[in-house]
């Protein structure tokens, strides 16, 4: 129950009882030290001035009495009157210092008695010896005895006299004494008192002291460590609330603080953190734009944008972009942050077709897919394996995606000028600028690797003579024609160009001149066997000669020379048939029908 009390305290009350007892320690040595002094002073000491002074008065009045014993003695044996100087002087001594003690005696009553018999004693003495000093003895007086007579009364009342001071001065003595040990024992018990006072008062310090610390100094030193280690940044620092209720107060509402600072510390941190990773990823989208925007090939913008948007999501993407047909397809997939292998389907889910269609973020089949839209068309969708995409990510693949969308309709476009560049606009074929630089490039790797190539060069028979005989949109479209046939004749690895005019040119890869001859003589058939819707009775036919790389040739122009060179034998053997560069006439390929002839 104290310790309740003592606990429901307040500060001001912990004070204030400090105070009060010091006060009153204060007040116990103020008591104690008036009552010593007022004793002492007053009582003790008094007395024993009193007592000393008595000693010091009786002794002198012994004094005289001796002097006046000694003259009186010489003058009576002498009857020399010098003699009676001393004992007059001593007369006067003792007169005075009887008197004085006569005067101190009322103040000690306690030897009074033994000093008024001194005194009474001392009368009777001096009574006799007025006497002696006023008689002068004669020699008859002397030798009868009378002398001797009054000589033995005066010592009878001097020997009463020595005995009756005796008696007073050991008195005064002894009380001088008992005063003095009277003085020791109050100063002792002063001593004591104080001691007692001493170890008292020490004992409540302590435990005063103990208390201070438990309830006020303890709380307050926890409370300043607290405050400079929040200050010094560590707010998981707490105070403990302890102590007089203000103090404990005080802890919890610091705790409070501490508590609420470090939560706006944390947030403040969480949303830095947050802006510079915004920040980062936007800097990485930023890079990724400047780098596809330049590029002009969609493989390398497709690439890109699905590894970019991988790793800001954290899951495999799939970029599906819009053919010229309308149909989606897949240009590239990134790799699996994950590690797990893709599924590779070759036709967008359902998922992708909504987007495409909605032109918005569609999700499901724990999927998103992210239309990609320029100038208000859906050009590409991004396909993720993830759907809880948060905000910030959002708005930074939403600009991947927007430059995304700008990139591949520019590297799109690109390609699209490119293949018109390289393509011959009557035939469909690529062009004799499309030739050499597939030449150029087959004839590198060849000579590195090793490799045979061969080239067929064909020249249609007699086409001028067609052209004036049917038109030249006839010729055009017998040209169209030439070209569908030749392309249809060829393997796949094996590419026809639009050489000249009415010149053919065609590239046969990992082909010797064998096979290059039967190929040859493929095509050759191929356009004879051409009917043209027109005129179905019209026929066309054209002539070819075939090379092949060999060791002596320096450039691909010694091979197109060769071929060149073959293509003229066959003109002059007689058209409609193929010649191999560097084998003799006879093995030439024939067709049936010679040149381009209309019939009658
Ligand atoms: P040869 O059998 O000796 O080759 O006789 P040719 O008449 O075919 O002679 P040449 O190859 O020198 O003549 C090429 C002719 O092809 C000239 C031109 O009238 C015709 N020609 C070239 N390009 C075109 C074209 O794009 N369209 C049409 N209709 N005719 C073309
Ligand atoms: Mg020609
Ligand atoms: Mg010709």
């Amino acid at each position: 129950m104290a310790t309740t009390r003592a606990h429901s305290r307040g500060l001001v009350d912990e004070l204030q009882s400090s105070h009060r007892f010091t006060l009153g320690v204060l007040l116990a040595v103020l008591v104690v030290s008036l009552a010593t002094s007022g004793y002492l002073l007053l009582v003790s000491q008094p007395r024993l001035a009193s007592y000393v002074a008595l000693g010091k008065q009786a002794r002198d009045a012994h004094e005289g009495m001796l002097d006046q014993e000694t003259g009186l003695r010489a003058w009576l044996a002498t009857g020399d009157r010098r003699f009676l100087g001393p004992y007059e002087s001593g007369k006067r001594h003792t007169r005075v210092a009887s008197d004085n003690l006569m005067a101190g005696v009322h103040e000690s009553p306690d030897v009074t008695d033994d000093v008024l018999a001194m005194l009474l004693a001392e009368q009777r003495w001096r009574a006799w010896s007025d006497r002696a000093a006023n008689t002068r003895f004669t020699a008859d007086e002397r030798d009868d005895g009378t002398l001797t007579a009054f000589l033995l009364g005066g010592k009878r009342l001097f020997d009463a006299y020595r005995v009756a001071e005796t008696t007073s001065t050991d008195a005064i003595r002894s009380r001088r004494e008992q005063a003095l040990d009277r003085q020791q024992v109050a100063l002792v018990v002063v001593l004591v008192s104080y001691l007692v006072l001493l170890a008292g008062t020490g004992a409540v310090t302590v435990r005063r002291r103990r208390q201070l610390d438990r309830r006020i100094l303890g709380p307050i030193d926890d409370l300043h460590g607290t405050v400079q280690r929040l200050r010094d940044g560590d707010l998981s620092a707490r105070a403990e609330p302890t102590g007089v209720p203000e103090l404990a107060e005080i802890g919890g509402a610091l705790g409070q603080l501490a508590s609420e600072l470090d939560r706006a510390s944390r947030d403040a941190l969480a949303r830095e953190q947050r802006l510079a990773r915004l920040a980062d990823r936007f800097e990485t989208v930023v890079s990724v734009g400047r780098e596809i925007a330049g590029s002009l090939s969609v493989r390398y913008v497709s690439a890109t944008v699905t590894s970019a948007a991988a790793d800001l999501l954290g899951e495999r993407t799939t970029l599906w972009v819009r053919d010229d047909n309308q149909e989606f397809r897949a240009t590239h997939r990134s790799e699996d942050p994950h590690g797990t292998p893709a599924p590779v389907h070759l036709v967008p889910s359902a998922l992708v077709q909504r987007a495409a269609a909605e032109a918005l973020p569609a999700v499901g089949d724990g999927c998103t897919a992210y239309p990609l839209v320029l100038a208000g068309m859906v050009t590409a969708v991004l396909e993720t394996a993830s759907t809880d995409v948060d905000e910030d990510t959002e708005q930074v693949l939403a600009a991947l995606l927007s430059t995304a969308a700008a990139a591949l309709e520019s590297a799109h476009l690109h390609s699209a000028a490119r293949e018109l560049a390289d393509m011959d606009g009557l035939t469909q074929l690529p062009n004799r600028r499309r030739f050499e630089l597939d030449v150029d490039t087959e004839w590198e790797r060849c000579r590195r690797y090793g490799r045979p190539l061969s080239l067929v060069m064909m020249d249609l028979d007699h086409f001028k003579r067609l052209n004036d005989e049917h038109g030249h949109l006839i010729g055009d479209e017998v040209l169209r024609e030439v070209a569908h046939a030749v392309t249809g004749a060829l393997r796949t690895t094996d590419t026809a160009y639009r050489y000249g005019g009415e010149e053919i040119v065609v590239l046969l890869r990992e082909t010797g001149l064998e096979d290059a001859a039967s190929a040859a003589d493929r095509l050759r058939a191929a356009v004879e066997a051409i009917t043209v819707v027109d005129d179905p009775r019209l026929r066309v036919t054209g002539s070819a000669g075939v090379a092949a790389r060999h060791a002596t040739m320096s450039h691909y122009t010694d091979l197109v020379a060769e071929a060149d060179k073959a293509l003229y034998d066959a003109k002059r053997a007689g058209r409609n048939r193929v010649a191999v560069a560097g084998m003799p006439a006879e093995t030439l390929f024939r067709g049936t029908a010679e040149g381009s002839v209309t019939p009658a």
